[in-house]
């Protein structure tokens, strides 16, 4: 099984998620092929893959993004203030 090199980490601060639309359960964040992304623990729901690690984007950013995904509900963008 081939692992990947050890990286210093960083903590960062990573966004709140909501819990899972179709079933309330827990999401919980992923990382394979270099991507990023939020997958539920109970029902497999997740979001879009976001690449990271490259000058597009750091790991913060892609989780920033697919948080921003995840926490996304229909009707939010008519909450104008
Ligand atoms: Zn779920």
């Amino acid at each position: 099984m081939k692992r990947n090199a050890k990286k210093p980490q960083v903590k960062v601060e990573r966004p709140k998620l909501l819990p899972c639309p179709c079933c309330g359960g827990k999401p919980t964040y992923m990382e394979e092929y270099g991507a990023k992304s939020i997958r539920c623990k109970e029902c497999g729901l997740r979001t879009v893959s976001m690449a990271f690690g490259s000058f597009i984007q750091t790991a913060a950013e892609a989780e920033a993004g697919i948080a921003e995904r995840w926490n996304r509900r229909a009707g939010d963008e008519k909450q104008a203030p």
